[in-house]
């Protein structure tokens, strides 16, 4: 194929958008002809899995309420091992991108077809990526077939985000709308999206954070962060999301958080050498894109360095080392004496 050609995925191929969406998870299942399914559900949707249960009726087999950051394998096996007692024949996954990357991670292992019903804006519903994590290291693949078929986007799910983990999952989906955007083999829609997502992020969230129980808010908020997820199926990711991988995978960093802090770093580091990203994020950030996201990221109640998330600072090297040895496209050239400046401005 020449080099010329862009091939433009989009995933998924159904989603149903809005408040009460998820009662309509039985009509999803029926459509698909599945029989037994199971949900995996992470411990703060219990209340929602249980009425999805019973919902489904004699369709629902049985509960996997367990899932891990960063999908370990040893806990895949465990809901396979689930699965496979109950002979599920589809899945509903219902949670952050913790619940919904451990049905990619079964769905991929035994074909069956999933519901992914997202209640963060990480937007791993929207990619046929999983990262699994093997003796502390995290790899990534790339499959159409781990990407949920339908996506049930609730605002009302989201309602129950605390403050912090509101602004730091929004910013994680932020990162994916920016790094597609300076992603110089982005499509055109890819890039509309990045737009649309970035614009509806910067918006939305300072009037969730200022009204968490803003259901209208929530869903402009929800809505970005589809469109942003579909740009981190879209992209080819860079510097931000190599940091986050290998800072979440070798040190157990909490991912929404890693992201809310990084973001504005990065976007100071490589936005000089992405002048079309620069122009497209300055006119939906009242002309300055770092000051605004980092604006954001310092109204966090929590950790908002490395170090205050527990990295020791001797970390700083090796990870830069690491970054540099296998640098993502990144639209400035990655060397290790660099990050780690961005790291120790971050730490
Ligand atoms: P998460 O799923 O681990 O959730 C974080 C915490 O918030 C958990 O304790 C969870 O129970 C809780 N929570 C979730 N929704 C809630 C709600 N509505 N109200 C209250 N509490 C809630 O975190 P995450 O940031 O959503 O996802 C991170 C994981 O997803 C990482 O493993 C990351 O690698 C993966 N991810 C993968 C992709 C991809 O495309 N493969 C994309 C984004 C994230």
């Amino acid at each position: 194929m020449g080099t010329d050609i862009h091939v433009h995925e989009v995933y998924a191929g159904r989603v149903l958008q809005g408040a009460g969406a998820r009662t309509l998870v039985p009509d999803e299942i029926e459509r698909l002809g599945a029989r037994r399914v199971l949900v995996v559900a992470a411990p703060s949707s219990a209340g929602t899995a249980q009425d999805v249960a019973t919902s489904l009726g004699d369709r629902y087999a049985a509960t996997f309420g367990r899932p891990v950051q960063h999908t370990p394998v040893e806990v895949t096996a465990q809901a396979l091992a689930l699965a496979r007692e109950v002979r599920a024949d589809a899945l509903v996954a219902i949670g952050g991108g913790s619940a919904i990357g451990l049905a990619k991670a079964l769905a991929v292992r035994t074909g069956m077809p999933q519901v992914a019903v997202p209640t963060t804006y990480a937007g791993s519903e929207a990619t046929p990526v999983l990262g699994e994590t093997e003796g502390g290291v995290k790899t990534t693949r790339r499959e159409p077939a781990l990407a949920p078929g339908t996506v049930v986007y609730d605002p009302e799910l989201t309602l129950s985000m605390p403050y912090g983990l509101t602004l730091t999952s929004a910013l994680n989906a932020l990162a994916h709308a920016v790094e597609a955007l300076w992603d110089a083999e982005a499509s055109a829609a890819t890039r509309a999206y990045g737009v649309e997502a970035a614009d509806g992020i910067l918006s939305a969230l300072p009037a969730v954070l200022d009204h968490l129980g803003d259901v209208g808010a929530r869903a402009r908020l929800q809505e970005a962060a589809w469109l942003a997820g579909a740009c981190l199926a879209q992209a080819r990711m860079g510097l931000h999301h190599q940091l986050a991988h290998v800072l979440g995978g070798t040190y157990g960093l909490p991912h929404a958080e890693l992201h809310a802090l990084l973001l504005a770093h990065v976007m100071r580091f490589d936005l000089p050498a992405a002048p079309d990203a620069a122009a497209r994020l300055a006119r939906v950030a009242a002309g300055d894109p770092v000051g605004a996201v980092a604006a954001l990221a310092a109204r966090h109640d929590g950790p908002t360095t490395l170090g205050a998330l527990g990295l020791p600072r001797t970390a700083l090297r090796e990870v830069a080392e690491r970054v540099a040895a296998a640098p993502y496209p990144n639209p400035r050239p990655v060397a290790a004496d660099e990050v780690e400046e961005l790291l120790l401005g971050a730490w």
